[in-house]
């Protein structure tokens, strides 16, 4: 009988995980930065997409350090996700919306990411792979402020350009949806 798998088979695993799902986001994010609208969005998808480009290597120097081949094995979340964006991208929405859609999509893959190197920090610590660890610390901080900034867009202006053209008149405000749900009027009481 084949011996039971450690946590090092396991993170080898997510790590060839993390590394096809790399692959997949530079495709996806190409799409992005060329379907969005707002230049600080391209922006931000094209320099997100050069840092991808950084994991990637940063995953071989992994790999490297583990003694391991670096080779990817299909990460069906990432695949799900970019599918998603795919469809959204499709669909015939004004530039603004789309635009807050995009990022929609861009921040459901960064939290996947953000997931998927929080564990793998925290395992390659606790097996003592310190200078793996550190690697992998990197590249989820990088996650981390890419999604940061993909908020500070959609709340810098995004969505509230693509709700002002969703309810283009404000005396049109549904009464009964404002009485059942009084928070939302506090960004209106911002502006
Ligand atoms: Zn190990
Ligand atoms: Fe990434
Ligand atoms: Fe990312």
């Amino acid at each position: 009988m084949a011996e039971a798998g450690t946590l090092h088979d396991a993170f080898i695993d997510e790590l060839r995980d993390s590394y096809d799902g790399e692959k997949q986001l530079t495709k996806a994010l190409a799409k992005l930065a060329k379907t969005a609208t707002s230049p600080r969005l391209r922006e931000t998808f094209a320099a997100h997409l050069e840092e991808t480009q950084g994991q990637i290597e940063r995953l071989e120097q992994v790999f490297e350090l583990m003694e391991e081949k670096a080779r990817g094995k299909h990460c069906d979340g990432i695949a799900g996700i970019v599918e998603e964006g795919k469809s959204i991208m499709a669909e015939d929405f004004d530039e603004t919306t789309m635009d807050a859609c995009l990022i929609a999509a861009g921040q459901r893959a960064e939290h996947y990411e953000m997931a998927a190197y929080g564990t793998l920090v925290a395992w390659a610590q606790a097996m003592g792979h310190s200078e793996a660890a550190k690697l992998l610390q990197q590249t989820l901080d990088e996650e981390k402020a890419a999604d940061k900034k993909l908020s500070a867009l959609a709340e810098g202006g995004i969505n509230q350009g693509a709700a002002d053209a969703a309810h283009a008149d404000a005396e049109e405000e549904p009464v009964a949806a404002a009485s059942s749900a009084p928070k939302r009027s506090l960004k209106a009481n911002r502006r």
